[in-house]
């Protein structure tokens, strides 16, 4: 068995949901995308094992509230998948849900059928902004079902949203610093996007809402993400995918379509400043940052950005970016 994880996601829509979240377009989606059937699923997975070798795989059922849709289809689509794992081709199955969505009842047939992630839809650990985003659950739903994962010995993933209805930097800072306290596996962190048909699209409209600029997204993330890493927790995702249909919905808001590689060029000029503050005052002269190959173009960040913020902060010195290091994110020399 290779050390590569591979997922075979099946897009479950939660038809009939009964929750009126401010940003989901699932109401206009559920209309044109239809639940697979069970056969289609089992084809899906045979047709994507014929293709996997050498890797760890998961089914991986998301789009909706895998757990709120009705209990006989989930087990339908768990019964679907037990062959698979039964035979050892399929080693788990992970699943995307609500926190309000999970109670002891529901983990015992989660358990009993070899699902072995949870990713909580959680958006934000703050009162005032699930009211705001019409979550339709609390903090303590979500710490109940954070303890009732953990304690089942599931895997949890926790997904925030920034930017959301009443968010502000301090609030999703103190969601995060909660997330750490949570101690879940992994985490997804998106910037919130202003769809097509959502009610986040009216409030916008209205002026109500203002989603944040990419820029801010970028500042916000890169605070955060450092956080979960320093803390051992695996940062799966930043910002949605990119996709035709997904980009021709948005109407406003912070996406882009390389925005995790944004965070992570950002990420890496903090941590360029903060090391030059520390050698304040600059001597007038050249700056030699050395750093992997593969990490040049996220030194320099996107058209230059990072070299320009360093430049202006330190008018007096010419940067030079090297790519000549083996470990290692940087090493500055003053020459
Ligand atoms: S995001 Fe909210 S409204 Fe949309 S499907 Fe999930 S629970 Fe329902």
């Amino acid at each position: 068995m290779g050390n590569r994880h591979i997922n075979i996601p099946v897009f479950i829509p939660h038809k009939g949901c009964p929750n009126t979240c401010v940003f989901c377009d699932q109401r206009r989606i559920s209309g044109t995308i239809s639940s697979p059937t069970f056969d289609s699923v089992k084809k899906l997975i045979e047709d994507s094992l014929s293709t996997i070798q050498d890797s760890e795989v998961e089914v991986a059922f998301f789009g909706g509230s895998f757990t709120g849709i009705p209990e006989s289809d989930m087990i339908g689509y768990l019964e679907t998948v037990k062959p698979f794992i039964d035979s050892g081709r399929v080693q788990g199955i992970r699943l995307s849900t609500r926190p309000d969505y999970i109670n002891n009842h529901i983990i015992g047939i989660l358990k009993e059928y070899g699902v072995t992630a949870i990713e909580l839809g959680v958006q934000s650990l703050d009162p005032e902004v699930l009211k705001k985003s019409k979550r339709g659950h609390s903090v303590a739903d979500v710490e109940n079902a954070c303890a009732i994962i953990k304690d089942s010995g599931i895997k949890l993933g926790i997904q925030t949203m920034l930017g959301l209805p009443g968010d502000t930097f301090s609030k999703a800072l103190d969601t995060a610093y909660k997330v750490v306290s949570i101690k879940p596996e992994m985490v997804r962190i998106y910037p919130a996007l202003v769809l097509k048909d959502t009610e986040l699209e009216e409030l916008y409209k209205s002026g109500s809402y203002m989603p944040l600029s990419v820029e801010e997204a970028v500042d916000w993330c890169a605070a955060i993400v450092p956080l979960y890493k320093s803390k051992g927790i695996t940062v799966l995702r930043i910002g949605l995918h990119s996709s035709e249909d997904m980009e021709s919905s948005i109407v406003a808001g912070p996406y882009h379509p390389a925005f995790g590689e944004l965070v992570e060029s950002r990420i890496l000029l903090n941590r360029i400043l903060q090391e030059l503050k520390k050698r304040e005052p600059l001597i007038p002269g050249k700056i030699v940052i050395r750093t992997r190959p593969e990490l040049v173009s996220k030194i320099i960040g996107h058209g230059r950005t990072n070299i320009d913020a360093i430049k202006n902060k330190y008018p007096n010195v010419e940067v030079k970016v090297l790519a000549d290091l083996k470990t290692g994110d940087f090493e500055i020399q003053n020459q």
